[in-house]
């Protein structure tokens, strides 16, 4: 605010130092333009004294008319013309240069815009001027004509004058004679008297002589009177001449008060310009001083704001020393408080060290605790489970009566559905049932659990069984926008790991393989087409590897999807009709996760397989021959192993028939000791597929069905029934007994041995000790 204060002071200084200036520019314009109008003034002074002069210049002439030579005066009087012209013109040139200085001088003037004006005022009365001196000059002219004319009219007064003159001489000359005459003939009487006297004494000679003498006194009596008539004719024109004189007189003065007129005129105009110039400047002047008093109410503004800041500034004033006095403590305040700070972080670092220790300490045995627990868990679920997974309608279900649905569940127990099948309802019981609206990420959060478990060395197995078109594809394999357990599965080994990778280096390796009609084949060879064998470890170890399968490592999504793109394009040059080839090979997706842990060295391997099964339907056995009977027989045979094996698994059994077939025998590390292993039974809700769908029903409750008793039960209970049996038995009642649902008067179908077959029944026979 002080700043801002003495700012003003100086902006008002300097605007009073501008108007002081602006004062003395007007004033010294004022002086200037005032001796220039004294000059033009004394100009016109003089010119008025020259007029002068020319009017008694003229009136001498006049006087001296006829003695002096008029032409002579007027080249003279025009000369001096001329020459009041030329200095008329000096004059204008000093006053356009006055004009010009001054304008030098206010160029950088506030008031540019009123001295703008006052030219442009200025260029008006130029223009008048310039009109006036047209006018003048028009006047002039007329003067030159006028004197000219009087100069002719002088001429001729002087030549008629001269005319009189002569004739005067002449009239009086004759008057001279006629009163010379008039005198002889006066004198001559006397004699006639005397001759009357004598004519008196000589009579009629007298008498005679007397009458001539009486005639001829007659005729120069006559003569005087014609001579007085002469004589007044002679007067008359002396007395027209004299009007003439006089008329010519009158119109010389007309001239002059013309002359004189027109001289008033040219005054007044100039009075008036110079009226107008005096208006001009008082104009100006009376601006000024408008402008004057606004930036002195300004001032007075500015004064009084400043009066009101003043109280402000001190305020602030206070408070700015206050505020400087804090930030020269404030320094020393940081430095202590930091002090202090980094004190307690410190403290309160070490005591959070103290404590992630415990917490360390904690999670680790809480880890092993859960380890113990889940293992315990999944003992007494047991290690193998099935799930069932129902598939919506689709559009290739096709419409009507073949479209309806045939499946229902439960809503207060989600591991049970209901099947309509030929009119009776049949229900069956599993681990987990997800009715068709169930979502993918819905399945593998049943799932996770399992393949969490990869990273501790497990190994896993989930099977996708079902009849083609059921959904096998779709639970494992998904859709790009919906992706199914093979991607989430490999993405929460990624997210497992990372969360791990600060005490375990893991390494995530994946294959691709298929088997078709019992061959077993590398999808992501270089030569898909090679058939691959199943070898023992020479080692010694007894675990089993397949020399040339090919294993890729994967760090990110982006390398599954290469890796699933890859297979994807391998499997389908290998055959006409990826669809139909499908659903009759074993698709197998094999994921390796090695780990060490840094600080102990231990090193474990999980081993998870993902399995899209070939599709359990029956091929017609009258219908199938050649090359899809051979492909149906192997499916059968393979799907029938599996069976098998997990019976025997299940049951634990001393001998486990893994050999039996490619896919069991490949799959020998992840289905025995405690490998984990998950069946999802796909099945379609359509009306025209329930006879499958009961099949695979079967197939998943008997796998789960098989329960844990004694060793003696197992070494009592046989084979898994072959595809085969199934197919034989469909529609028959249950080949195993179901484990006990819930007592809501599920409609279970009772045995009806009278439609057994004979091999049917003789495993029936086998089943009913474990009653
Ligand atoms: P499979 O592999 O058993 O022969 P697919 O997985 O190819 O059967 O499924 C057949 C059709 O049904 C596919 O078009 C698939 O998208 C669809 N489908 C299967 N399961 C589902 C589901 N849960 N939700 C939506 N569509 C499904
Ligand atoms: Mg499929």
């Amino acid at each position: 605010v002080m700043a801002s204060m003495a700012h003003l002071q100086e902006e008002k200084l300097r605007l009073q130092e501008q108007l002081l200036g602006l004062q003395e520019k007007l004033t010294s314009r004022e002086n200037d333009e005032l001796s220039l109008s004294l000059q033009l003034q004394g100009q016109v002074e003089a010119l008025k004294a020259k007029l002068l002069e020319q009017a008694q210049e003229i009136g001498r002439l006049r006087s001296e008319l006829g003695s002096t030579d008029v032409e002579k005066h007027r080249d003279r009087l025009v000369a001096e013309n001329e020459r009041l012209r030329q200095e008329m013109k000096t004059c204008e040139g000093e006053l356009r240069e006055l004009r010009r200085q001054q304008q030098a001088l206010c160029r950088d003037c506030a008031h540019l815009q009123e001295n703008a004006g006052l030219q442009e005022r200025l260029s008006q009365l130029q223009r008048e001027v310039e009109e006036t001196r047209a006018k003048l000059g028009e006047l002039d002219l007329e003067v030159q004509q006028k004197t000219n004319r009087l100069a002719e009219v002088e001429l001729r007064l002087k030549d008629s004058l001269a005319e009189k003159a002569e004739e005067q001489e002449r009239l009086s000359r004759r008057l001279r004679d006629s009163q010379e005459t008039i005198a002889s003939l006066k004198s001559q009487p006397q004699q006639i008297k005397y001759i009357i006297k004598t004519v008196e004494v000589d009579s009629a000679k007298m008498k005679q002589a007397l009458c001539e003498s009486q005639s001829r006194n007659q005729y120069l009596q006559e003569q005087v009177g014609m001579q007085r008539q002469v004589l007044k004719e002679m007067e008359q024109q002396l007395q027209n001449s004299q009007k003439t004189e006089a008329q010519l007189r009158a119109q010389i003065m007309m001239y002059e008060a013309e002359l004189e007129r027109a001289h008033g005129q040219m005054l007044e105009e100039m009075q008036a310009m110079e009226e107008e110039k005096n208006h001009a400047i008082e104009e100006a002047f009376s601006r000024a001083q408008v402008e004057m008093k606004a930036v002195h109410e300004n001032l007075a503004g500015v004064r009084t704001n400043l009066l009101t800041l003043q109280p402000a500034l001190r305020t602030l004033t206070h408070d700015y020393n206050s505020l400087k006095r804090q930030v020269r403590d404030f320094p020393l305040l940081l430095q202590e408080t930091l002090r202090s700070a980094r004190a307690e972080i410190s403290q309160a670092i070490e005591e959070v060290h103290s404590t992630n220790r415990e917490l360390l300490r904690k999670y680790r045995r809480e880890l092993q605790l859960r380890k113990k627990c889940h293992n315990e868990l999944v003992r007494l679920k047991g290690n193998i489970r099935v799930f069932g997974r129902v598939r919506p309608i689709t559009k290739e279900d096709g419409e009507g009566a073949e479209a309806a649905n045939a499946v229902t569940f439960d809503a207060d127990d989600d591991a049970v559905l209901h099947l309509l099948h030929k009119g009776k309802l049949v229900s069956f019981e599993l681990d987990k049932v997800f009715p068709p609206q169930a979502s993918q990420e819905e399945v593998f959060q049943e799932v996770q659990a399992l393949v969490t478990s990869c990273i501790d060395g497990y190994n896993v197995c989930i099977f996708a069984y079902g009849q083609t078109g059921a959904g096998k594809t779709y639970t494992m394999e998904g859709t790009a926008a919906n992706p199914g357990i093979n991607q989430r599965a490999l993405q929460l080994l990624f997210s497992e790991v990372r969360g791990k990778a600060a005490d375990w280096d893991y390494a995530i390796s994946v294959s691709a393989a298929e088997i078709y009609n019992e061959s077993l084949r590398d999808l992501l060879g270089k030569e898909p087409q090679e058939k691959l064998e199943i070898k023992l470890c020479p080692d010694g170890s007894g675990q089993l590897y397949v020399p040339g399968l090919t294993e890729f490592r994967v760090q990110s999504v982006e390398d599954i999807n290469k890796v699933f793109e890859f297979g994807h394009v391998n499997r389908a040059t290998e055959c006409t009709n990826l669809n139909e080839h499908s659903s009759r090979s074993h698709a197998l997706l094999i994921v390796t996760v090695r780990g060490l842990d840094r600080s102990t060295g231990l090193r474990t391997t999980g081993k998870l397989n993902l399995v899209d099964l070939a599709g359990s339907e029956r091929v017609g056995r009258s219908g199938a021959e050649g090359s899809r009977l051979r492909e149906a027989q192997h499916i059968n045979k393979s799907l029938s192993a599996l069976g098998d094996v997990i019976y025997a698994l299940r049951s634990r059994q001393g001998h486990v028939p893994f050999r039996n077939s490619k896919l069991t025998y490949l799959l020998q590390d992840s289905l025995s000791g405690d490998s984990k292993t998950l069946m999802m039974v796909q099945v379609s809700p359509a009306e025209k597929n329930t006879s499958e769908t009961l099949c695979s029903l079967k197939f998943a409750e008997r796998v789960r069905s098989v329960e844990l008793g004694p060793v003696s039960r197992k070494a009592e209970l046989g084979s898994w029934p072959s595809q085969e049996q199934l197919e034989v038995n469909e529609g028959l009642p249950l080949l195993f007994p179901l484990t006990p649902v819930s007592p809501l008067g599920r409609a279970h179908m009772s045995p009806s041995p009278g439609h057994l077959s004979g091999r049917a029944a003789s495993i029936r026979r086998k089943l009913q000790p474990s009653g």
